[in-house]
């Protein structure tokens, strides 16, 4: 009811008290014409009386008129009462009407104020009551003016004034309103708090005032007021938020708005991307997914989701994207927040944690984990006999890390894995193990194999070879040319239930027999293989009680001065006497030794008894009295720490003075741990003993680098004396290594000596010693007594 008849309003308002006074007049009325009727007909009837006076006839005139008076005034007044009864139905209706009416305007949601011409209220119903804070009676008569606020008070009066001169013309319907006119002002109530109001004017055709009806919007104008400062803050987060940020339509997709750091992350102008549909700007490998998670959202399956996906940018590139999405809705028009994060910079550092994590970083090829996962996973599915895993280790590593530095080193395994890779067809089933071990594994194998790229199946050792032969060429690493050469073993896996550790082990034993066969060779495992090394476990066991019974035992081979031809001094050389198997090389028996940490009490043994050999030797009042003797010690040896005081006492218990004692030390021991090395042969050197560096030439030292360490002399090994007089390199480095070491005021001494043509080149050399089998072999002490030097 947005429009209120301005009269019902009114004569409900003003009449409704007086209601009673005015049944009770319109009663009195009705009763007004009988009587007049019977005063008419008495007035008559006296007339007549008075012009004919006849006496007889007055009477009955008189009587005739009386009953008709009587019969009138009967008539009248049940007239008269039926008409009273009527008007008191439709007055009490009409009470009703009023009453329903009343309760009706109370019941309107607005409050209705009746004005009279000069704009004082002339009516109100609760609600106005209620919204001003006074009583009906109290609102009647007051200005409506007054009531505004003072801030809009003169606005809202002149706004009106002219509404009200507008609207006053000849109206469509008599005494009928205008439609209306809306206008926000504040309300005074009688307290002096102040309401926002919604109030429309009806104005009257008539001159009688008007209807204001007026609506509390206090907590409309505060819930609009939130909600547009909730607007403002959405806006201003989303175009300050540092993230990217989008509001794509749900419907097709289109960008509706986006904020800069998204148009900075897609390096696009923001313009250009308002109203694209962000598909286009998508990986296309992201866009399923995407899309299936956004049908989600329209199907209300989810109210949010969060995704990876890559966003391409103008410049072609993508970026890599956190997208949080979740909905939201505008007029009806519902949308995705668009949550865009750039991790790409995330996603690149742990790509690269995980490749570090997964790769060796020296050669960048997968590490030892990684390829025990594939392999592991690669044999749960294989067929047997079709998986072979190939164990490489270079050959002589070790010596060009401690004699040319770590740097050469690892640039050399860098040049090699290079070199791995390149003959590879799949460098990812090629890893490095650590150190200068090298694992390939080979799918599709077949013993005899055809060995192409393309070869469907391939024979393992003709990979193992192609491998090998791959480092054999010189690498030349800061003007070294280094020869590498690789011992490869590789088996196969000839069961189902093998893993990946079983054929490692299986490989690492061919490989160690490819070491052992002369290195720089492939070797298959065989059951053999396997035997071998159960042999070996055997071994180390039988080697303790060996030990321990003596079965190990010294045997002494001259070292002759070469000018004079006598022996100054005795190698002794470790031989097995073993129950079973006869007379053993120390090549046959020192790695189980060293593989069974017996080394130590090994080599402790092998000083106590050939120093008590000589302690006899000496005391039996032999020739070999002044004789000296060359003991060879291991790495391991001198690393231990215990190593000085087993000499002294070995010297102490058998009484041959320090001076008589050479300790023969690898060139490779010297540099395996120079620094260690230095101080504990200083320690030894201190108690009076010789040093001399042995096997010299196979390691990759120099002269100069030997005078760190308190070396008195040097043995050129056998491998270069062999060729003497004969090949004109081993020569040439066999005199300069005597004139070197005697310009160093080093002694030397040359093993090997087989030849009287060796030994008069040597001579010519003026090298100081020779050893060999010229002068004699290697004899047990028994033997020596008797030879003849
Ligand atoms: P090495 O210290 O270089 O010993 C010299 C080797 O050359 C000995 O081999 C010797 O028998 C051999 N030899 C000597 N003269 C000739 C010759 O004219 N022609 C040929 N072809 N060979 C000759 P052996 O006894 O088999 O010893 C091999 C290696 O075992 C030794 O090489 C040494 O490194 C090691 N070894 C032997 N006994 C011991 C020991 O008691 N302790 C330690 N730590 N190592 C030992
Ligand atoms: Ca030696
Ligand atoms: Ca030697």
């Amino acid at each position: 009811m947005g429009i209120l008849e301005r009269g019902a309003a009114t004569s409900y308002f003003v009449h409704v008290r007086t209601g009673e006074a005015r049944r009770r007049t319109v009663r009195a009325s009705w009763l007004l014409l009988p009587l007049v009727v019977v005063s008419v007909g008495l007035i008559s009837m006296a007339a007549l009386v008075a012009a004919n006076e006849p006496a007889a006839n007055t009477t009955l005139v008189v009587a005739a008129v009386g009953v008709v008076s009587i019969v009138a005034v009967v008539v009248t007044w049940l007239e008269a009462r039926h008409f009273g009864r009527r008007l008191r139905t439709t007055i009490d209706e009409l009470s009703v009407t009023q009453s329903d009416l009343r309760q009706l305007l109370d019941d309107l949601p607005d409050a209705v104020i009746g004005l009279d011409e000069r704009g004082k209220i002339s009516s109100a119903n609760g609600k106005a009551a209620a919204l001003t804070g006074r009583s009906v009676d109290d609102l009647i008569g007051r200005g409506f003016l007054s009531m505004i606020g003072e801030a809009d008070r003169k606005s809202v009066s002149e706004r009106w004034q002219r509404v009200d001169l507008g609207n006053r013309v000849p109206a469509v319907h008599a005494g009928v309103r205008s439609p209306g006119d809306l206008a926000v002002f504040e309300l005074v109530d009688v307290n002096g708090e102040p309401h926002l109001v919604e109030a429309s004017l009806h104005v009257s055709q008539s001159d009688h005032g008007n209807v204001v009806l007026l609506r509390d919007v206090s907590d409309r104008k505060r819930t609009t007021a939130a909600l547009e400062q909730a607007r403002r803050r959405f806006q201003q987060a989303f175009h300050s938020a540092p993230t990217g940020m989008a509001l794509v339509r749900l419907d097709d997709g289109r960008i509706v708005d986006a904020n800069q750091p998204l148009a900075q992350m897609l390096g696009r102008p923001l313009d250009d991307m308002l109203g694209q549909p962000i598909r286009t700007m998508t990986h296309p490998e992201d866009l399923a997914s995407a899309a299936r998670q956004r049908a989600q959202l329209e199907l209300g399956i989810a109210d949010s989701y969060a995704l990876e996906q890559r966003y391409l940018r103008a410049d072609g590139e993508y970026v890599w994207a956190r997208t949080r999405v979740s909905v939201t809705e505008d007029e009806g028009v519902a949308l995705a927040i668009t949550h865009i994060e750039d991790i790409t910079e995330q996603r690149r550092n742990a790509e690269l944690l995980t490749h570090a994590a997964t790769h060796d970083d020296l050669t960048d090829l997968p590490n030892r984990t990684t390829l025990v996962g594939r392999l592991d996973a690669l044999l749960a599915v294989a067929q047997p006999g079709q998986v072979a895993v190939l164990f490489i280790d270079l050959d002589n590593f070790k010596m060009v890390n401690d004699s040319l530095g770590h740097g050469v080193g690892d640039q050399l395994l860098r040049e090699v894995a290079r070199r791995f890779r390149g003959v590879m067809r799949d460098s990812d089933r090629l890893a490095r193990f650590g150190g200068d071990e090298f694992v390939v594994f080979v799918e599709r194998v077949a013993i005899g194999g055809e060995d192409t790229p393309s070869g469907a199946f391939v024979d393992p050792a003709a990979v193992a070879d192609r491998l090998r032969r791959s480092v054999m060429e010189p690498i030349t690493i800061d003007g070294h040319e280094l020869v590498v050469t690789a011992s490869i073993g590789f088996a196969v896996n000839a069961a189902t239930d093998l893993t990946a550790d079983d054929l490692l082990r299986d490989a690492d034993a061919a490989m160690y027999r490819a070491k052992a066969a002369g290195r720089d060779r492939v070797e298959a495992f065989t059951a053999a293989t396997r035997k071998a090394s159960v042999g070996a476990l055997q071994l180390a066991s039988e080697l303790r009680r060996a030990i321990e019974r003596h079965e190990i035992v010294p045997y002494f081979q001259p070292i002759v001065d070469l000018s004079s031809g006598e022996v100054v001094s005795f190698e002794v050389l470790a031989r097995w006497l073993h129950p079973d198997r006869g007379l053993l090389m120390p090549a046959e028996f020192l790695p189980a030794v060293e593989a069974g940490g017996l080394l130590v009490d090994f080599g402790a043994m092998m000083l106590r008894d050939s120093l008590a050999q000589l302690a006899r030797w000496r005391a039996a009042g032999t020739r070999f009295r002044r004789c000296g003797l060359s003991v060879n010690v291991a790495t391991q040896q001198l690393a231990d720490s215990n190593f000085i005081d087993v000499v002294q006492t070995a010297l102490g218990e058998t009484g041959i003075d320090a001076d008589s004692l050479w300790l023969e030390i690898t060139e490779t021991t010297l540099m395996e741990d120079s620094v260690a090395a230095g101080s504990a042969l200083r320690e030894l050197r201190g108690l009076g003993l010789h040093i001399a560096v042995d096997d010299f030439g196979t390691g990759y030292s120099s002269l100069t680098y030997l005078k760190r360490f308190p070396v008195e002399t040097i043995k050129i090994d056998r491998s270069f004396v062999s060729g003497l007089g004969l090949e004109a390199d081993d020569t040439s480095i066999v005199e300069a290594v005597v004139r070197l070491g005697h310009s160093l005021g080093l002694s030397v001494v040359a093993e090997g000596v087989e030849t009287p043509l060796q030994l008069t080149r040597l001579r010519e050399l003026q090298c100081d010693n020779g050893q060999g089998y010229l002068f004699g072999r290697p004899r047990p002490a028994a033997l020596v007594e008797y030879e003849r030097v």
